[in-house]
C-alpha cells in the first residue's frame, strides 16, 4: 500500500482547520501516533526534540535533531524541517515556527513531560492544552486506505491464533508459549509485538495478566491475548479462549454465555447507535445469566496507530457511532480463584452495520 494513501498530506490542512475551529493557536507533536498520523514519519522518541509545529494558519514546520534530518527528509516530504545541531537549546526554534506569541498551544497527549516544561518555558504566555481533543476526533474516523491496514493487521494475527495448537500443549508454561507466539506474531508480517497474553488456569481471571511460569495442565482454559504493530503503522489485537483437552461443565456454561454476549454487542454496531448502547449490548447478556459482576472492565476499545484509542466502548460514552470508527468488542468472564475468559474482534462500523476484521472462529477452541 503507498503510504500517500495511508498517510495523505490533506491530513495536515484537515489538522489546521479543526485547530482553528476550536480557538488553538497551534498543535505541537512530538514523537508518537499523532506525528505518525499528521505527517507518516515514525519518529524515534528521545531527549532530543523533534516537535512538528502546525500552527492554526500558516506553514507548519518540523523541528528535529540534526542527525535526525535524513530520516525526516525520507518519511516526510510536506513539511518544512528545521534542525538544531546536539547540545543546543531547540526550544527557542518553536517560538520562531510560530508567527508571533500564542495565547492558547496544546501538546500531544503523551509529550514527554521534560518537553512539555521546556516548551511551556519557550513560550511563556500560552496555555497548554491537549491536542487528543483535536487529534482524537480526526483519527477516530477511518479512512477506506486505514480501514484496509485495519484488515491486513487482523488477519496477520489470526494467522497466529490459527497456530495455536502447536504451542498450546499440556506440560508447557505460559512463557514458553508465549515465546512462540511473540515470534510468529512477527513472522505474520508485524513490525513490533506490543503484548502477549496467555492466562491458564486460574491466571485467566486476570484480565491483563502477561504470561508466568505457570504449568499449563490437562483441562485448562486458557485465555490468549496477543496484538502487535504493522509496518504500516497499524496495530492488530484479538483475543481467543483456548481449552487444552475438555472444558469443565462450568467452563462450558460460563462461555456459552460470554459467547451470546460478544455476538449481540457486534450485531448491535451500526450507525447512531452510542457507544454506551454497545457495551450494555454485552452486559445485559453477561448481567442476565448471574454473570454481571465478574464483567470486569469496558466492552472495548478504538484502534488505530493506537492499541487504545477513542472511541471506547463503555458505559457513559453517549457518542453514536459513524462509519469509519474501529474499536475492539471484547467481554470477558473472569471468575477470581477459578478461571475466565474473553472474545475479542476488532470491527469498523459501516453503513450497514460490523465489519468484523477478525475471522478464526469464536466458539470455544478445544485444542
Ligand atoms: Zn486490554
Ligand atoms: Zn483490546
Ligand atoms: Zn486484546
Amino acid at each position: 500500500m503507498l503510504s500517500a494513501e495511508l498517510y495523505p498530506p490533506e491530513r495536515l490542512v484537515a489538522a489546521q482547520r479543526a485547530t482553528a475551529a476550536v480557538g488553538l493557536d497551534a498543535l505541537l507533536v512530538t514523537p508518537g501516533s499523532d506525528l505518525r498520523y499528521l505527517t507518516g514519519y515514525d519518529a524515534h522518541a528521545q531527549e532530543r526534540l523533534t516537535c512538528l509545529v502546525l500552527p492554526a494558519r500558516g506553514e507548519p514546520t518540523l523541528i528535529v535533531p540534526t542527525l535526525e534530518r535524513p530520516a525526516a527528509e525520507t518519511a516526510t516530504t510536506n513539511v518544512r524541517i528545521v534542525d538544531h545541531p546536539d547540545g543546543a537549546d531547540p526550544f527557542p526554534l518553536v517560538a520562531r515556527a510560530l508567527d508571533g506569541d500564542p495565547s492558547v498551544v496544546a501538546l500531544s497527549d503523551r509529550m514527554w513531560a521534560a518537553h512539555v516544561l521546556g516548551l511551556r518555558a519557550a513560550l511563556p504566555g500560552a496555555e497548554q492544552r491537549l491536542a487528543g481533543d483535536v487529534l482524537g476526533e480526526l483519527r477516530m474516523r477511518k479512512s477506506p486506505a486505514e480501514v484496509e491496514a485495519l484488515r491486513a493487521a487482523g488477519a496477520a494475527i489470526d494467522a497466529v491464533h490459527a497456530r495455536m495448537g502447536e504451542w498450546l500443549r499440556p506440560g508447557r508454561t505460559e512463557r514458553e508459549v508465549g515465546v512462540d507466539i511473540a515470534d510468529a506474531i512477527l513472522a505474520a508480517g508485524h513490525a513490533t509485538v506490543d503484548f502477549v497474553i496467555v492466562a491458564s488456569g486460574p491466571n485467566g481471571a486476570s484480565p491483563h495478566h502477561a504470561t508466568a511460569d505457570r504449568v499449563i495442565g490437562p483441562g485448562d482454559p486458557v485465555v490468549v491475548d496477543i496484538g502487535g504493530t504493522m509496518p504500516s503503522g497499524y496495530c492488530s489485537d484479538s483475543t481467543r479462549t483456548y481449552v487444552v483437552g475438555r472444558p469443565a461443565p462450568d467452563m462450558a456454561e460460563l462461555y456459552a454465555v460470554l459467547h451470546t454476549a460478544q455476538r449481540a454487542a457486534v450485531e448491535a454496531v451500526r450507525p447512531g447507535v452510542t457507544c454506551a448502547q454497545v457495551d450494555a449490548a454485552a452486559r445485559e447478556v453477561i448481567a442476565d445469566a448471574g454473570y454481571g459482576p465478574a464483567f470486569l472492565h469496558r466492552t472495548g476499545h478504538g484502534i488505530g496507530l493506537d492499541g487504545h484509542e477513542e472511541p471506547y466502548i463503555v458505559a457513559g460514552n453517549d457518542r453514536p457511532l459513524e462509519p469509519g470508527m474501529a474499536f475492539s468488542i471484547e467481554p470477558g468472564i473472569y471468575l477470581a480463584g477459578r478461571h475466565g475468559a474473553r472474545i475479542e474482534d476488532i470491527v469498523v462500523c459501516t453503513d450497514g452495520g460490523a465489519d468484523v476484521l477478525n475471522t478464526t472462529p469464536t466458539e470455544l477452541a478445544e485444542l
